[in-house]
């Protein structure tokens, strides 16, 4: 009997009871390996010491402030820990308590700045198709994924949505990185031509597609493209990166890699690494002097924002990485994952494409590799491997995504910043049975 209202209704979870390092225990005594830091989120694998010692020190010292009273030290360090090699122009950090928070804010910031500006018609949000950027009202507007949407419509404001940068199903035959880079960041200059360049506030990506599609990174110049089309038309460019950022790609922020820097940016998972709901919303020294030359403030607020604890756990998990130069360690470990999952699944039958970056990495099912023809969703390939990995005490981020129409199965990878080699190919040799059991069911 349970009193919880749990994600699947008819099928609850298992019960967790304890986790250290990159495993969870549950109450039958079964271990599972975390290889998708749930989702993306636990970057440090569990049970760190430090941070630990870090949350009880807060603990004993200041539980809570209501940011509308006080500021923190620990708040104002983990800010300034965040600012030093933030992306050129970003000056500030909005602490949230997760990534929908910090995305909701983000296209509030966009907003706010045209109203404080003196260009309040500035309010359409362009996204793309394929992606996820939350479930609260104005953060799923802005996401493209229909499956999460479809019960809500009409949305409580309309975001516009453009076609994803999406080589594996979207690049054409022939078509250079280049060429596609162009043609697909293209379509945000036409939609902002269509919708009239003085009414367009902002628009958001993600700089790799997390939850939508597993991994997906653009190819060659998209995002120095996109920069620059949003710069000719005045565009606010808000990067989310929830999932990607805060070292998971091997970039503390995922778009280090792209050469670009965004005006707005969404982070929340790896930042406190699960210890504490945390997300953040960086913005640019443009913005912010509109708000201070405007009404003065940003026109927000949530109650646990800002909390003291949180952002303890976000500044431990941050120093650890840093002082333990674990970037190096997603940067090499990535390589050896997408090396195993090539060796693995390179000839599989049902395995159409192999990507991500860093410790961030998918495999995508198909029923044909030829035409990429992805599985009848009805089948539930996605729910099924999971349950076959947890089966075989394996956390992985199975999903079906949609993509304008194609619903494709594909399985994420995250495991913890920590991870060994060898724990990779016990990994990799796991999800292999599971997806040959799920495929034979
Ligand atoms: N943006 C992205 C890119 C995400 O992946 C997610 C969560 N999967 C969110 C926003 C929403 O974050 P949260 O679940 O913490 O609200």
């Amino acid at each position: 009997m349970t009193h919880l209202l749990h994600r699947s209704i008819h099928t609850p979870p298992r019960r967790a009871v304890s986790a250290s390092g990159i495993s969870f225990t549950d109450d039958k005594g079964q271990t599972y390996i975390d290889a998708s830091g749930g989702a993306a989120v636990s970057c440090l694998g569990h049970a760190h010491p430090e941070v630990i010692a870090a949350l009880h020190a807060q603990l004993d010292k200041l539980a809570y402030a209501h940011t509308g009273f006080f500021t923190t030290d620990v708040a104002e360090e983990l800010a300034a820990h965040l600012i030093a090699d933030a992306p050129e122009g970003l000056s500030h950090v909005y602490l949230l308590s997760g990534g929908s928070e910090a995305v909701e804010a983000a296209l509030k910031m966009a907003r706010q700045y045209f109203t404080e500006t003196g260009q309040p018609q500035r309010r359409h949000i362009i996204a793309r198709r394929q992606s996820y950027h939350g479930n609260t009202l104005g953060a799923l507007a802005a996401g493209g994924n229909e499956w999460r949407r479809a019960q809500f419509k009409p949305l409580l404001m309309e975001a516009h949505h453009i076609a994803p940068c999406f080589a594996y199903r979207e690049q054409q035959e022939g078509e250079t990185d280049s060429d596609y880079a162009a043609r697909a960041a293209g379509e945000l200059e036409t939609k902002i031509l269509e919708l009239g360049p003085d009414t367009v506030a902002a628009f958001i990506a993600e700089p790799v597609v997390g939850a939508t599609a597993g991994a997906v990174t653009a190819v060659g110049d998209y995002f120095k493209r996109i920069r620059a089309i949003c710069d000719r038309y005045g565009v606010l460019l808000i990067l989310d990166e929830v999932m990607c950022g805060m070292g998971r790609t091997g970039y503390r922020y995922a778009c280090e890699y792209d050469g670009i820097a965004p005006d707005l940016l969404t982070i929340a998972k790896g930042l406190g690494g699960g210890f504490q709901p945390i997300g953040a919303t960086l913005l640019s020294r443009k913005i912010f002097d509109a708000f201070a030359d405007g009404s003065g403030f940003f026109q927000h607020g949530h109650t646990y924002m800002g909390h003291p604890m949180a952002a303890a756990a976000g500044l431990a998990v941050q120093q650890v990485i840093a002082r333990d130069n674990l970037l190096a360690n997603v940067q090499a470990m990535g390589a050896t994952l997408n090396a195993q999952l090539q060796a693995t699944f390179g000839q599989h039958a049902h395995v159409g494409d192999i990507r991500g970056r860093g410790l961030f990495q998918a495999v995508e099912l198909v029923a044909d590799r030829d035409s990429k023809a992805p599985f009848d969703p009805a089948r539930k390939l996605h729910a099924k491997i999971k349950s076959e990995a947890m089966a075989r005490g394996l956390m992985v981020y199975p999903m079906g995504g949609t993509i304008d129409g194609v619903r494709g199965d594909h399985v994420l990878l995250a495991p913890p910043f920590i991870v060994t080699e060898a724990d990779l190919a016990e990994i990799t040799g796991r999800l292999a049975e599971a997806i040959d059991a799920a495929l034979s069911e």
